[in-house]
């Protein structure tokens, strides 16, 4: 891996996106770049690659765009985690507060494999309200989340908090 590289460069910063005050980190700028892409997905399994991860499970939709390359160079099975009325199997659903508005998330707890250890990813952590409603769908279709990874973390907005006791991992970090 080339450690010199700097991420910063490949996410774009929007001013008011999607609200006017709001500074939206763009990760679409990583994954027109494929040396960047590249670097965050050997980042990802240089990090987790002797760690006990038995699978990944994934916040629709950028999270998948991490995730499934991830899952695939670890040989681990991928958890789709998607906003209600998306999954077609049988479902376990949490609906969670957003700032302005409810928002409501499902899986397939059959694709979950029982007793094991799933990382929870994510491309963008932020409140961390989306993660917190996730984690609790994955252990209730009867797993652990040992960790929750982020290529980008927010801290300032206390998701640490929100997420206790699960540890934290991002590629970078604003504040
Ligand atoms: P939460 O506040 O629940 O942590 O984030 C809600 C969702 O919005 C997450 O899936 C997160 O990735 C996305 N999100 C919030 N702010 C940003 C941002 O600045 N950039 C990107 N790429 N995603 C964001």
């Amino acid at each position: 891996m080339n450690t010199a590289f700097n991420l910063d460069d490949y996410i774009r910063k929007v001013p008011d996106f999607p609200n006017k005050g709001v500074l939206f980190y763009d990760i679409t700028s990583i994954l027109a770049t494929p040396k960047a892409f590249r670097y965050c997905i050997d980042s990802m399994v240089d990090i987790y690659t002797d760690k006990t991860i038995d699978a990944v499970a994934a916040i629709e939709a950028r999270g998948f765009l991490f995730a499934a390359p991830f899952a695939d160079r670890m040989q681990i099975p991928l958890i789709l985690i998607r906003k209600k009325g998306k999954l077609p199997g049988k479902t376990l659903s949490k609906k969670y507060q957003l700032e302005y508005a409810d928002a409501e998330i499902e899986i397939h707890p059959d694709d979950v494999p029982s007793g094991k250890r799933v990382l929870l990813l994510d491309d963008l952590i932020a409140t961390g309200g989306t993660l917190k409603a996730a984690t609790e769908l994955i252990v209730q279709s009867g797993a652990s989340v040992p960790e929750i990874f982020g290529v980008v973390g927010l801290p300032f907005l206390n998701y640490a908090a929100v997420l206790d006791p699960v540890p934290i991992r991002t590629l970078i970090q604003y504040h």
